[in-house]
């Protein structure tokens, strides 16, 4: 794990900074975002033990979307948490379904991967549905729609660290993902503008964290896909 901001830990889940899940402290316990592939609910539980702490803090699991590299660990880290599930009410149709819809992605080939079994997975009831702009404990959610119809950002209101899920990858520099993959790659990129001017700190679900100044550069690449300058 490594700290993205006071109060707001990086947990990488697969191998490198590939895929990301984010521990949020708040008064009660923890808010994590995001869980990852089947073997995240290990790492995770691997940070909470360096923490000093356990599953069953984990107080509540606020999705930004409901794609299979986010949600395949949700169920065994549900049970051993006992934590809330929150999603977009856009997307919980497809938590409860346990897979991807064929009108949930705009390219063929995003359809065709979505036949594949290992990209279901065990099909959850979220306890709580958020809207555009709610507060889930320290976390304010920033709809950003198109990568899927419930896809959200979260703003951490105490430090302004911005955990952007999907909306944008910085695996090997900033970039969206493949058009196919996303429900409306147009919606999507206009919906960047909402994420410009808001960070401090920026940590993506794929890739390595941006801060200081490397944050100027985020906030262009937002507003330049979002065409509002
Ligand atoms: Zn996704
Ligand atoms: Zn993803």
């Amino acid at each position: 794990m490594t700290q993205l901001a006071p109060g707001v830990w990086r947990i990488a889940t697969s191998r490198g900074d590939r895929d990301n899940a984010y521990l949020i402290e708040e008064e009660d316990g923890y808010t994590l975002v995001d869980v990852g592939w089947q073997r995240a609910p290990a790492a995770i539980m691997a940070t909470l033990a360096q923490l000093g702490r356990q599953p069953t803090d984990i107080k509540r699991i606020a999705l930004t979307h409901a794609h299979p590299d986010h949600v395949r660990g949700l169920a065994e880290l549900g049970r051993r948490s006992g934590a809330q599930v929150l999603v977009h009410h856009a997307d919980a149709p497809w938590l409860e379904a346990g897979r991807v819809p064929a009108a949930g992605r705009s390219g063929r080939l995003g359809r065709a991967i979505d036949t594949v079994p290992l990209l279901h997975w065990t099909p959850m009831r979220p306890d709580m549905l958020l809207g555009d702009h709610d507060t889930v404990a320290s976390l304010r959610v920033i709809p950003t729609p198109g990568h899927s119809p419930g896809h959200i950002a979260f703003l951490h209101e105490p430090t302004h660290a911005l955990l952007v899920g999907d909306a944008v990858f910085n695996r090997t520099g900033l970039a969206m993902g493949p058009d196919a993959l996303a429900a409306d790659p147009a919606g999507r990129n206009a919906s960047l503008g909402q994420l410009a001017g808001h960070a401090t700190v920026v940590g993506f679900a794929h890739g390595t964290p941006l801060q200081g100044s490397q944050v100027d550069a985020f906030n262009q690449f937002c507003q330049r896909l979002a065409g509002t300058p």
